[in-house]
């Protein structure tokens, strides 16, 4: 990863993608310069927030002018890697894997789901979009092999444990866990959690006990 992330705090980290994926639309329709002001309407990011993100990258934007489309295009790029293909797996090809398998992130330059596993027959060996999907007595070879630095985990929860040590042990360095189980990991991998039912109910909880229009939760 370049040096330039490790400065960043991250939470701001965190908006890097959304910034990036804005401003490779502005591109695309030609503008050449963004206001913080524009940049917060669409990103929903309050200004001041975009600014104080903004000069972490060493873009100051100029009364007036905005920045420049084509200077943080060019940071983001570098910053996020977006040149250096990271290989994902997916282990769990059930209706959530399956959806990912179809998205498959195409509009990510520098990420990819190469293989999927699952222990159902009529599932193995078969391919859904252009991954192919093998038995999870394959996994560690596979991963090994294809050099996949990154597993989503969209299996019954009960198997999500033992599938994880079988990844650490192939040297996976990050993990996307949508089962609703707690990960014993070391320290070095990283574990993103998204729990989509937890997710639903707490919207809803806000959506129950706080009026509208009060500030949106921004991380
Ligand atoms: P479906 O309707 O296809 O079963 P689902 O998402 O409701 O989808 P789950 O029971 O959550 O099904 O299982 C998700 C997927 O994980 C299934 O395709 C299942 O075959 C697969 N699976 C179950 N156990 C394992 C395991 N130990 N390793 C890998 N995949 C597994």
């Amino acid at each position: 990863m370049a040096n330039e992330t490790m400065k960043i705090p991250q939470a701001t980290a965190k908006r890097l993608p959304l910034y990036y994926r804005f401003l490779k639309n502005l591109h695309s329709s030609g503008k050449q310069r963004v206001s913080s002001a524009e940049l917060s309407e669409a990103v929903k990011v309050d200004s001041a927030t975009i600014r104080r993100d903004f000069s972490y990258f060493g873009a100051l934007g100029k009364k007036g002018y905005g920045y420049n489309v084509n200077y943080l295009l060019t940071f983001f790029r570098k910053t996020l890697d977006q040149d250096e293909l990271t290989k994902v797996a997916l282990i769990g090809v059930g209706n959530l894997g399956t959806a990912f398998l179809n998205y498959n992130f195409y509009k990510n330059n520098n990420t990819r789901i190469e293989l999927a596993f699952d222990v159902d027959s009529d599932k193995v060996d078969t391919k859904i979009g252009d991954v192919p999907i093998f038995h999870l007595d394959d996994l560690e070879e596979k991963v090994v092999a294809e050099n996949i630095q990154v597993a989503i985990l969209t299996v019954p929860s009960v198997h999500a444990q033992t599938i994880t040590d079988r990844l650490v042990a192939s040297n996976i360095k990050a993990i996307l866990n949508f089962t609703p189980a707690r990960l014993n990991i070391p320290a070095s991998i990283r574990v993103h959690h998204i729990d989509l039912a937890v997710e639903l109910q707490s919207l809803v909880y806000f959506l129950k006990h706080y009026p509208m229009n009060q500030e949106n939760e921004s991380e």
